[in-house]
């Protein structure tokens, strides 16, 4: 089932649906995008029963994983009383009084299952003078959800277009609305920026806009987009309250550490996991064939990599555990640097010339 087989099923059951939002937006600037938003007059329930699947609602909308493509199905809407985007919603009848509800007229065109495109808000002319208008008045709209003014700008960056001037005026006047927001929020909003090849394009309008100081974060000078979004964090300063998972925290902290040595060698590949140093590497300016080569070169990729065991080492040292340690180390440290063989033999003879 895909996305126009959706459409149509829907429509075989009485109901209206259309494809909204970023698809038809990237569809048109012939761009291909792989999430895909449908709307219809079919309650979550409806949907369901038209589709023939169980599936969990979440705010009256379904999703779906088909082949890779996420597909959120949601019911046609108003939307009253924002607080931190959790409005009261009512579900309604009328396609046209969903698409007033929504931020920019770019994103409030739709498409129906024969691709053709419905545009009763004129967001393909916006589209055609690449624009990034309200629907509706500005400044009502952005006061309702201040989140609108980053997606905004995101959307201005990636597509390199232009915010209307009323746009730009409410950020100048109004850009501490956007500590009201939740720092979750913000971050999803900040990661499809920083995720985008664009990126730098983006950070550059939120610093032209001053939001990076209401947003709590601190670009460098020599910002580098890195492949995997936490590079980016790790080279910002931002503020604690921004939600990362334990794990996330450990890597942006890993690639911090490998960037602060200044330099990659074999000692930083042994001590750090693959993945990092990479991810460091792109903000060092180190090539991945140069990191995957200083990789392939190694002697020994881990402690257990050593020819000596640690029963023999053991016994060498006579049962000293403390010097065991430090022994370990620059055994380690000699054999990487290519001035100790990582033979049974050279190791011993090492350690009887230098330790005993
Ligand atoms: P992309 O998926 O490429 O990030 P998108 O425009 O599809 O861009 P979504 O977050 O998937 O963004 O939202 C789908 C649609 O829902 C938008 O195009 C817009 O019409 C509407 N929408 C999303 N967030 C808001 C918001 N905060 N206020 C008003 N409308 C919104
Ligand atoms: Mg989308």
């Amino acid at each position: 089932m895909d996305k126009f087989e959706i459409l149509s099923q829907l429509e075989e059951h009485g109901f209206k649906a259309y494809i909204v939002g970023g698809y038809v937006r990237d569809y048109l600037l012939g761009i291909e995008s792989c999430d895909v938003d449908i709307t219809t007059s079919a309650t979550p329930v409806e949907v369901c029963e038209a589709l023939k699947i169980s599936s969990k609602e979440n705010l009256g909308c379904i999703t779906l994983k088909i082949d890779g493509t996420h597909i959120d199905i949601t019911t046609f809407r108003k939307e009253k009383n924002y607080k931190d985007r959790h409005p009261e919603v009512t579900f309604i009848d009328d396609l046209e009084e969903d698409l007033r509800r929504r931020d920019f007229t770019i994103n409030a065109i739709c498409m129906d299952k024969s691709k053709r495109i419905i545009d009763p808000l004129n967001g393909r002319d916006a589209l055609e003078r690449r624009c990034i208008e309200t629907i509706g008045n500005t400044e009502t709209k952005l006061r309702e959800d201040p989140l609108r003014m980053l997606r905004a700008i995101r959307l201005a960056a990636i597509y390199g277009f232009t915010l209307d001037e009323t746009i730009l005026e409410f950020i100048k006047t109004n850009r501490s609305l956007i500590k009201s927001l939740s720092y979750e929020r913000k971050k999803t909003e900040l990661d499809k920026i920083l995720c985008r090849k664009e990126a730098i394009e983006g950070l550059n309008l939120l610093k032209r806009l001053r939001l990076l100081e209401t947003l709590e974060i601190d670009v460098p000078d020599d910002f580098v987009r890195t492949e995997d979004v936490l590079g980016c964090w790790a080279e910002l300063r931002f503020a604690d309250r921004y939600p990362f998972t334990k794990k996330e925290r450990a890597k942006i902290e890993a690639i911090r550490k490998i960037v602060s040595g200044q330099k990659i060698d074999k000692i930083t590949l042994f001590e750090h996991d693959l993945e990092d140093v990479l991810c460091a590497g792109e903000i060092m300016g180190y090539s991945r064939e140069k990191i995957v080569g200083m990789v392939e070169a190694m002697p020994i990729h881990s402690p257990d990599d050593l020819a000596l065991s640690n029963r023999e080492l053991v016994e060498m040292l006579e049962n000293d555990i403390p010097k065991m340690k430090s022994v370990k180390n620059d055994l380690i440290n000699r054999i990487l640097s290519g001035n100790l063989l990582n033979s049974v033999e050279h190791i011993k003879i090492y350690i009887i010339e230098n330790w005993k």
